[in-house]
């Protein structure tokens, strides 16, 4: 299909809203409405969970949006939060059932009473014969924390079996557990507005520019009031541009530079010996080891010069005051927890955290990924960032659920594992929410085999997946601007959804068809008689009241009149908690906790036959497996399909097919040459579907504590390819033609022709 927009009425809206204002949309409405309503919201996409208003026509059609002066972003929106209202009326979305017998046959509109009766009838098969835990589910965090909350009750209460788990396992657990272990909470210490008080900022592993771009103007603030920038990641992204200080580091090898400099910081004394005795414990180990990280050792490490841990250890170590952040750069990794810990003995032993300017932060990637990940959607969590293996922790979950704690099952498998099980033949059904692992999980072969092993495997979703399409049975769930709830920011801020139309005719929301399938199964049915988001949010106040995430004192309206509100937040008269650990950290003693962490080499190290290393990672278009970001004309126009981001010391040049090979499979990209990338590193991003998924390549070893896969490295080889590989477009229902193709991708092989802040070496 040649390129260019073509007019239908059943279009969504695409580029022209922004080229045309005023004329004919795609969809053929106008982008004026009288009468319209202005809703306040958040974002749907990212953990900045910026302010935005909805356009609403006066028949309920979302027809547009505006940036909100919120506290967040301060009137800014990036490319998708200004497209992702375009998703409400978008043609893909699903609006029935659908279901299929067999494998064999396609998937066919069925009656909501017809779906449910098939799901309960097999939940109730497979636990029969191979008993409760057979049964899983595998849940996400794009979602509102009530729908998390609920999903966590459903999975023990209703069908009582361990093993749940969600999609925040491939993105913040690193991060949730380096800080639990640490603090003994998990959360973000400080507000981002401390980073206008601060002097240095230290940013390791996160493209910010390009994954959180709203976040962005928090740097640039500090840098105004003249804050030093540090940037650590194999690429020079678009924010170490603006760095003072930009290590170039090999990927897996961030332990090994985070102990370097602390080595420095130790060796001319520039730690915080007052701080260290009065409020950490355990420095001792870690001073010994990190004695051994000469920047000489440490240089040969992470391939670069011994001068920049030098300079790093300087800047950092003579900070009044200093903030550290990080991503999943150094999270995706087999020694993720690890990577994550040699970040905070740093802040620990410069006693910068606790104070105004003084802090770190971690950096969801999802919209709900803080929220998504405290009331009880992780295999290894109750409500309220509770252990489910704390005596006293099931106790009163029992009491507040109204079971008896023995029914609480404990400790589930986490999200990769859990479908490595249904390969194995463990797991035989499974239901699964707001994700698409067929895209986002590594190693896509082994899921794919995986998924195709289950019994019977249900999808909910409001546009058909590459994992939705493999099921027996899908269900059609609300958009975000459908229905109400909150969600929590990177920042740990609750915030608040509010519903801006009625959903489209034939779609439910996530919550009712839990409870509805509670109800059809008949276990402890009367504990999910919820008739709006608001009772399940009342619910869930309760559940976490004294867990470590507190939201007791939380209320709807308090959102609203405040803007938000930082947990914990125990009673309704507490002002909430936007700096943590000004007094004392999360443990009976109140002491932090130091941890020495070796580094370790990634699963993969080069050879002769794969002598690059691979990361891959996201671009601004483009959210997650792309299942909504790929949909939307604007975003697929400015990205339509992966590349291969190449130093120009390997001799392509743009647009070259190159043959990306590792263990797993190949996939031939685009070239995209840079200067900003380590010569002996590639980078592919991850948001499209196979033959084209950056999964078919990466390794599927996962950290031993977190279960996080190590997608940002493994080896590789690049070959002169002959065709591009060809980027799907995504799954829709039978008779109906992808929208996106109304741009006609697959003429142009180029790589993004604006670079989006990654430049290229060939104009
Ligand atoms: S920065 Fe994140 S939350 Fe803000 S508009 Fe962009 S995607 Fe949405």
């Amino acid at each position: 299909m040649k390129r260019g927009r073509k007019k239908q009425p059943q279009e969504a809206p695409g580029i022209g809203d922004f080229r045309q204002v005023g004329a004919d949309t795609a969809a053929g409405w106008s982008t004026h409405e009288k009468d319209e309503r202005l809703v306040a919201t958040h974002c749907c996409f990212c953990g900045v969970q910026c302010g935005m208003y909805l356009r609403v026509a006066p028949d309920g059609r979302v027809f547009g949006v505006e940036p909100r002066d919120h506290d967040i972003n301060k009137l800014k929106l990036c490319p998708k939060g200004v497209t992702a209202y375009q998703q409400v009326n978008h043609p893909d979305r699903l609006t029935h059932p659908l279901m299929r017998e067999s494998r064999d046959e396609p998937l066919r509109p069925v009656s909501w009473d017809e779906a449910l009766d098939r799901i309960v009838s097999e939940i109730n098969r497979i636990q029969d014969s191979y008993g409760r835990d057979a049964f899983a589910i595998y849940s996400g965090s794009s979602m509102t924390t009530e729908k998390t909350y609920l999903i966590g009750k459903f999975a023990r209460v209703a069908l009582g079996t361990a093993n749940i788990d969600y999609n925040g396992r491939l993105c913040m657990v690193s991060a949730a557990a380096g800080n639990k272990k640490a603090f003994g909470i998990d959360r973000a210490a400080n507000p981002w507005s401390d980073m206008f008080e601060t002097d240095v900022i230290l940013v390791a592993g996160s493209n910010v520019g390009e994954c959180f771009p709203v976040m962005t103007q928090y740097f640039w603030g500090a840098r105004d009031r003249g804050a030093k920038l540090i940037t650590v990641d194999p690429r020079e992204t678009a924010l170490a541009r603006t760095a003072d200080i930009h290590v170039g580091l090999r990927p897996g090898t961030d332990a090994a530079f985070f102990n370097g400099v602390l080595h420095v910081i130790e060796r001319d004394g520039l730690i915080d010996e007052g701080f260290i005795a009065e409020r950490t414990v355990d420095w001792e180990e870690v001073r010994t080891m990190v004695r051994t990280y000469t920047p000489e050792k440490t240089g040969e490490v992470c391939g670069i010069e011994p001068a920049l841990i030098e300079a790093v250890g300087r800047v950092w170590g003579e900070a009044d005051k200093a903030m550290a952040f990080h991503a999943r750069g150094i999270e995706h990794h087999i020694q993720g927890v690890g990577n994550v810990l040699t970040v905070i003995n740093l802040v620990l032993a410069t006693g910068q955290i606790g104070a105004p300017g003084k802090g770190y932060g971690t950096i969801t990637g999802q919209g709900n990924g803080q929220g998504g990940r405290e009331h009880g959607q992780k295999c290894d969590q109750l409500p309220g960032a509770r252990a489910i293996d704390d005596p006293e922790a099931r106790a009163y979950i029992a009491k507040v659920w109204g079971i008896d704690e023995s029914e609480l099952p404990g400790k589930g498998m986490s999200a990769v594992e859990l479908i490595h099980a249904a390969e194995a033949g463990e797991i035989k059904g499974l239901i699964g929410l707001c994700n698409n692992p067929l895209v986002s999980m590594p190693n896509a072969d082994r899921i794919r085999r995986g998924y195709d092993a289950l019994d019977f495997h249900c999808q909910l979703d409001f546009f058909l997946s590459e994992t939705a399409e493999r099921a027996d049975v899908v269900l059609p769930v609300t958009a975000w601007a459908e229905d109400e709830g909150v969600t929590a920011n990177a920042e740990g801020r609750i915030v608040k959804h509010n519903k801006a139309t009625e959903p489209l005719p034939g779609v439910r929301t996530d919550w009712w068809i839990v409870c509805e399938l509670a109800r059809r199964l008949g276990r402890h049915a009367d504990k999910f008689a919820f008739d709006s988001p608001r009772e399940i949010f009342d619910e869930l106040r309760v559940a976490s009241k004294g867990g470590p995430a507190d939201y007791h004192g939380v209320t709807y309206e308090r959102i609203e009149e405040t803007g938000g509100i930082f947990w914990p937040c125990p009673d309704e008269d507490h002002p909430g908690t936007p700096r943590l650990f000004e007094d004392r950290f999360y443990y009976p003693d109140g002491k932090a906790r130091f941890t020495a962490v070796e580094w370790a080499p990634p699963a993969e190290e080069v050879g002769d036959e794969f002598p690059m290393r691979l990361t891959t990672g996201r671009t601004v278009a483009h959210y997650l497996s792309g299942n909504q970001t790929r949909r939307i004309g604007a975003l697929v126009q400015q990205t339509p399909r992966p590349w291969v981001e190449v130093h120009p010391s390997l001799g392509f040049v743009n647009g070259d097919a190159v043959r990306v090979v590792t263990r797993r499979g190949e996939v031939t990209y685009p070239a995209l040459v840079v200067t900003t990338i380590r010569p002996d590193t590639v980078f592919v991003p991850y948001h499209w579907a196979s033959p084209v998924a950056a999964n078919e390549l990466t390794v599927d070893d996962l950290d031993p504590t977190s279960k996080i896969p190590e997608f940002k490295v493994c080896a590789c080889r690049l070959e002169p390819g002959v065709e591009i590989t060809e980027t799907p477009s995504p799954p829709v229902e039978a008779g109906k033609t992808p929208y996106s193709d109304a741009f006609g991708r697959d003429d142009d092989t180029r790589p993004p022709s604006v670079p989006q802040g990654r430049g290229t070496a060939q104009g």
